[in-house]
């Protein structure tokens, strides 16, 4: 452990847990959601008649009597629940300072994580395996150790997902090398025909689709969510129907990151400078659920992009949200106020040039990003946070999955 220094990195690790040991670790997260819930239906009670705002000090002193009147609470690590007041004391900051909205109580079917406190061993014992000892366990559990573990061990913790698969988050604090300077720059326009168009300096595009086997499980996980609407809620068949959805919504989760991670961290590597457009923008526009879908897809990627740039020494830029990437003639600056989302190429009255929206955009926000370079402004001017919330953070640090490596 390293005190003072943030972990900046985090690797993710899926656990094999035996029936007992998945009893365990159940029990655990379980205890954690109760104190939390417990706290949390108190506070608010106290809070909705009272008015009597919470204190975490008077709250974690409750502990030890909880632990009295409830003993299978004992069974789980104790710095485990005291964590559960701490997130508590989080989401009450929250609430408290207008970051969000009152704070909710866990759910059961949403899974949950706990915190491991110090005593546990991770040990290598082939390429593929290693085993994760508890204090409290006598077999240690089975880990797929993809990686080693480098840097500082800040923190580390198990979560349990809805599909009911267990996974080892280990924080750690390590000194990242920055990437040598090449010198090409790129602009990604996003949109909703291709996941990217991405144009370089050297005068290359690309169009980057979503993959294939992701767009398959999705259409997979739209087919079986509308049979769970159809179940009776709390019947047999729709808990199974329940599992089933939520299991292909974690591999649909895992494919995407696995996808924005590596294509993250090519343009981050074969680029210095990265220009990227205000999504808020794009926003604007339709609401329909694949559009959502899409746009967190896209938030995740440029957050991805934001920390793997300030890990490994790149400039990125984001052009005003009010610079007219899509309506301007990349070779003459002409104007088109006519163009409509609908229209994929058009051709400029002006200089004759027919353009391909997406690359015709891609080489606007390209021109913007050297107009940025060369009048010395350059750096990340902002970085997005995670859960698509923008604001500027330090890159990774307070990314729970940040970098999480088995997907880079
Ligand atoms: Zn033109």
């Amino acid at each position: 452990m390293r005190a003072g220094k943030q972990a900046n990195y985090s690797y993710k690790f899926k656990l094999y847990p035996t029936k007992e040991q998945k009893q365990f670790l159940k029990r655990a997260v379980g205890s954690v959601r109760f104190v939390y819930n417990y706290m949390l239906a108190r506070a608010k009670e106290e809070y909705q008649k009272e008015g009597k705002k919470w204190n975490v000090y008077e709250y974690k002193k409750l502990l030890p009597l909880l632990k009295e009147e409830y003993p299978f609470l004992k069974e789980s690590p104790s710095q485990s629940l005291q964590e559960a007041v701490f997130n508590l004391d989080k989401a009450f900051k929250n609430f408290f300072a207008g970051r969000s909205d009152f704070p909710a109580f866990k759910k059961k079917e949403h899974g949950g994580s706990f915190y491991l406190p110090p005593g546990f061993k991770i040990e290598r014992i082939n390429q593929k395996w290693g085993l994760l000892w508890l204090p409290k366990l006598k077999e240690p559990i089975k880990v797929r150790l993809h990686r080693d573990i480098e840097g500082d061990i800040a923190a580390i913790n198990v979560r349990l997902t809805p599909a009911g698969s267990f996974y080892l988050t280990v924080r750690v604090y390590k000194e990242i090398q920055k990437l040598k300077p090449v010198d090409r720059i790129c602009a990604i326009d996003v949109g909703l025909k291709h996941f990217a168009t991405i144009c370089y300096s050297d005068g290359y595009s690309e169009k980057v689709e979503n993959p294939k086997y992701l767009v398959k499980t999705e259409k997979r996980v739209a087919k079986e969510q509308r049979k769970l609407s159809r179940k009776q809620k709390g019947s047999k068949n729709y808990e199974k129907q329940r599992l089933k959805v939520a299991k292909l919504h974690e591999k649909v989760k895992n494919q995407r990151e696995d996808f924005l991670h590596k294509l993250s961290r090519r343009i981050v590597s074969e680029n210095q400078a990265i220009v990227l457009e205000d999504l808020n923008v794009k926003s604007l526009f339709s609401g329909n659920l694949s559009r959502h879908i899409q746009d967190s897809s896209w938030r995740k990627f440029f957050e991805y992009l934001s920390y793997k740039a300030l890990w490994y020494g790149r400039d990125l830029i984001f052009a005003d949200r009010f610079y007219p990437s899509s309506k301007t003639c990349h070779v003459c600056g002409y104007k088109n106020q006519e163009l409509k989302l609908s229209d994929r190429e058009w051709v400029c009255p002006v200089c004759g040039t027919r353009h391909d929206r997406d690359i015709n955009a891609g080489k606007n926000l390209l021109l913007y990003g050297f107009a940025h370079l060369t009048s010395g402004r350059v750096g990340p001017t902002r970085a997005y946070a995670c859960g698509g919330a923008k604001g500027s953070v330090e890159a990774g640090s307070s990314c729970r999955e940040a970098g999480s490596s088995s997907f880079q």
